[in-house]
């Protein structure tokens, strides 16, 4: 390659808006569910149904929207979308073209020690389509709308982003933000989460921009990174070659690693767009919009300043923590709980992250509780456990989130306290390993931890090891 060329990226990300009720009907937004069971009139695209805006989504999108800079538009409407698909019913989507809630914010990321601003173009609010699911024995597609109607909002970036890594570092910190938020879990993997990428190339010092394609099915983020590079070296080749890159819509086949070409990329006139006349305009205060602000929640920055206050824990541990609102919520309820903050954070950088990389998942998939945390912990410290079964049964919260009180006491699990049963194990292994023994004496400490192994095995690894330890020490004196 003779010329050195720079990537010119901008993200359209969608994520879906965790309320409880869809946005334009009553219908439930929870995932799943048998086909086509969350559905009314209105999602389903009915005539004569009518669309009635659920308030719970403009405060959401107007979090995010503060959380992210943007100036809120005052007053601000819906437009359609015309385009027809099977899993669109009403042949078009509401969505915001014209006055969208939300314009020119930004978002600061960090790439290798190095700050820069993403500027935000627009969020916008629409509705999310159906879904077609291909049945391969009837050779036949069907159509399942209970997807059909949960809100969604569409944050559109400027081409700010110059590689994978910032795109990552980019889409990190907006699923952060609204995951304190509360407004979305942001699950890259079931949808909730989904990002385009608009990419162009252009030679270094160039002043205008390439032409650009847009990527689209992209579900982990390392399918990103992927799908990245792949576009990059696509377009590279085809300039070199001579050729022109077309604007396209294409679909990145991950397993695959390559990417084809879906459409040629509409541009918003193909769409026809036009008011929405069974919406009215809404109205944003700045009341409303300061009721919005107060209620903002502790964002991860100011949350390590705080940590760095109150609790004696590393910077390491901090920044791990923050950087997922479950694990500083279950961090923060453990220590209200009256677990220390050192133990409740050494048990989630070690044992839990251990098990959530085990088993491929997101901390935001956590299934235990602050409270059986907090007891655990508790029954280290009381010593009814020792270290070793703590962490046996730390694998059963992990997994079920089971009471570790009943638990230790159903399985037998607690440490046998039991003066001459420790003593009677002792001596076994003081007697059964003359050679550990005289090693001892002759001035070899590690030789005692082959007997405290001993007694421990004995015990069937209930013992307190602190207690053998001892015990072995004034018997062999
Ligand atoms: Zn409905």
């Amino acid at each position: 390659m003779s010329k050195a060329y720079e990537t010119v990226i901008g993200l359209e990300v969608h994520v879906e808006l965790a309320t409880r009720t869809k946005i334009f009907c009553g219908c439930s937004t929870a995932f799943g569910g048998a086909p086509n069971t969350h559905t009314c009139p209105v999602c389903t695209g009915m005539p004569g149904s009518l669309p009635v805006l659920n308030k719970a989504v403009v405060e959401k999108a107007m979090a995010v929207g503060l959380a992210t800079n943007c100036n809120i538009t005052r007053n601000c409407k819906f437009d359609r979308k015309n385009y027809f698909y099977p899993d669109n019913p009403q042949n078009y989507q509401i969505s915001q073209l014209y006055y969208p809630i939300c314009r020119d914010g930004k978002v600061e990321i960090e790439v290798e020690g190095k700050k820069k601003f993403v500027r935000i173009h627009e969020i916008h609010m629409e509705e999310d389509a159906g879904k077609l699911v291909h049945d391969p024995y009837t050779d036949s597609s069907l159509v399942d709308f209970n997807r059909s109607g949960v809100p969604l909002i569409e944050i559109v970036s400027e081409p700010d982003m110059r590689s994978a890594d910032e795109v990552i570092a980019y889409l990190e910190k907006l699923r952060l933000i609204i995951q304190y938020l509360g407004a979305s879990d942001c699950k890259l993997n079931e949808g909730s989460m989904r990002a385009d990428v608009n990419l162009s190339v252009r030679e270094v010092g160039a002043e205008e921009f390439g032409t650009r394609t847009e990527t689209k099915n992209l579900n982990s983020f390392k399918a990103i990174a992927r799908a990245i590079e792949n576009e990059r070296e696509r377009q590279i080749d085809l300039i070199e070659s001579g050729e022109k890159v077309v604007q396209e819509t294409r679909r990145w086949d991950d397993t695959k690693e390559y990417s084809y070409p879906m459409r040629s990329k509409e541009d918003a006139q193909d769409y026809r767009y036009f008011p929405d006349p069974d919406l009215v305009p809404i109205h944003i205060s700045d009341e409303w919009i300061e009721e919005i602000r107060s209620k903002q929640p502790e964002f991860r920055d100011e949350k390590r300043a705080r940590y760095r206050e109150e609790y004696q824990i590393p910077d390491y541990d901090i920044d791990i923590i923050t950087n997922s609102k479950k694990l500083a919520d279950i961090f923060e309820d453990t220590i209200a709980l009256g677990a220390a903050p050192k133990k409740v954070s050494n048990w989630l950088m070690v044992e839990t992250m251990r098990l959530l990389k085990e088993n491929v998942m997101d901390p935001e998939d956590i299934k235990f509780t602050a409270k059986n945390l907090a007891k655990l912990i508790k029954l280290v410290d009381a010593r009814t456990i020792n270290g070793n079964v703590a962490k046996e049964v730390f694998e059963h919260v992990f997994a079920e989130d089971i009471d570790p009180e009943a638990y230790v006491k159903e399985h037998g699990l607690a440490t046998v306290n039991d003066e001459g049963a420790l003593k009677t194990a002792c001596e076994a292994a003081i007697a059964g390993n003359s050679k550990a023994v005289e090693d001892y004496k002759g001035g070899k400490e590690k030789a005692l931890g082959a007997l405290v192994g001993q007694v421990m095995k004995a015990m069937k690894g209930k013992a307190d090891p602190g207690s053998v330890n001892q015990m072995l020490r004034e018997l062999l004196k």
